[in-house]
């Protein structure tokens, strides 16, 4: 019997592709293919030998997948010798009728269709990885891992945004939550780390890369989370507003005039940091603001500002927390954004240890001090791993 699991994250312009034993999480072979159907695609592969790149047009996201498939056959490791145990797709928007992760068959793909208006940066694409991957590999069972399930547990006081009922009960309109994957993986490693069940652990999550959502998690389920009906509310971001006055729209086309799609592309791509200061990677913000930039110093505030609002509100919705664990590109490596956000929590049993905080590691940690009411952890994400496991336990359940 193998464990190993094919895990795939399709975009409008790339499929993403990584070969994980789910048992350990480790990948024996993962790749990119990116800039899918322009003149000049980019695919790189990493294997047993290293990295191999290659620059030609790769016309459609079944092209990338058959690239793929090439490169373990050249480059290894060969597909025939692992024996994959399935096939685990990363997708977006699972609606309120995906709990858990699913078997992929027609009626699936015809759920994540119907809700591409949810999500329609997103569940296209994904819908798209899932039919090549059929029919790339049509013996293997199929898994489909929804950003949104783990938020399925939030309570309807949670989950229901005060609208008019016929919003919500006839298009669906609620918080979702997105980021999933990660909350439940980063949750459970908590909960490893602290030596105790998951079932036995509450959570503030704060997943903080391009994209970023808190969590609140109670006993390992999701009981609140900041991002909505889509992944716009909430926190600030790369290049999302979060949270943001809902007349703020209105207030625009009226008075400039702008257009519905207008608002809504400046809100998902042209805010947040990038709205703000120019830049919507973290590391150039924080390289203005050490040199003195005015808007840089501005905008590391307003982020760490409003995490530190969202641990506030998350601790009183848990009532207790055993632990604030901080995740993705800026959770893992930012010492500044970590000690900024949790300033002044002493009253809440939140401390940072600065010596522990400012130690680089690619290991999940404590960063408070051994005395801390609240554990302050860092805990490397793992999406893929998440995807494997959970595919893998379907699949050997069925
Ligand atoms: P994604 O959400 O796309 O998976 P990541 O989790 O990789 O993104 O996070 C990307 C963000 O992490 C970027 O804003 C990047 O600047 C930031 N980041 C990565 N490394 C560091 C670092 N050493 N210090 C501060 N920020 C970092």
């Amino acid at each position: 019997m193998t464990d190993h699991v094919l895990v795939i994250n399709t975009g409008s312009s790339s499929l993403k592709y990584s070969l994980v034993d789910a048992r350990t999480g480790e990948a024996a072979g993962s790749g990119l293919a990116e800039r899918i159907g322009e003149s000049q695609g980019h695919h790189v592969h990493r294997g047993p030998d290293g990295e191999t790149g290659t620059t030609a047009k790769i016309p459609t996201h079944e092209d990338a997948l058959r690239a793929a498939i090439e490169a373990f056959e050249s480059h290894g490791p060969s597909l025939d010798d692992v024996e994959i145990a399935a096939v685990g797709h990363r997708v977006v928007h699972g609606g309120s009728r995906f709990g858990a992760p699913a078997l992929i068959d027609d009626d699936l793909i015809a759920a994540v269709t119907d809700l591409v208006p949810l999500a329609p940066l997103h569940n296209p694409a994904n819908v798209e990885g899932m039919k090549v991957a059929r029919r790339l590999f049509p013996d293997l069972p199929q898994v489909a891992v929804f950003d949104t399930a783990f938020h399925q547990t939030l309570p309807p006081h949670a989950y229901t945004y005060a609208v008019p009922r016929s919003w919500s009960e006839e298009h669906g309109i609620r918080r979702y939550g997105f980021h999933g994957t990660s909350h439940a993986f980063v949750s459970q490693e908590a909960a490893r780390l602290l030596d105790r069940e998951p079932d036995d652990v509450n959570a503030i999550v704060l997943h903080l890369g391009n994209g970023c959502s808190a969590s609140a998690v109670r006993g390992g389920r999701s009981v609140e989370t900041s991002m909505g009906l889509t992944p716009l509310e909430g926190l600030v971001m790369g290049t999302r507003s979060g949270d943001v006055d809902p007349a703020v729209p209105a207030y625009l086309m009226r008075e400039l005039d702008l257009s519905m799609d207008d608002i809504d592309q400046a809100l998902n791509k042209s805010s947040g940091l990038q709205g703000l200061t120019g830049e919507n990677d973290f590391r150039e913000v924080s390289r203005l603001r050490a040199g003195g930039d005015e808007r840089a110093a501005l905008a590391f505030d307003v982020y760490c500002h409003r995490i530190r609002k969202y641990v506030g509100a998350y601790y009183a919705v848990l009532g207790t927390v055993d632990a604030v664990v901080f995740t993705a590109g800026v959770g893992e490596n930012s010492a500044e954004v970590r000690a900024a956000a949790l300033s002044g929590l002493q009253r809440l049993g939140i401390t940072v240890d600065e010596n522990l905080n400012a130690a680089q590691s690619k290991e999940a940690r404590r960063i408070s001090p051994d005395d801390g009411e609240v554990a302050v952890l860092v805990v490397p994400t793992n999406e893929e791993w998440q995807i494997a496991r959970e595919s893998l336990n379907l699949v050997r359940s069925r």
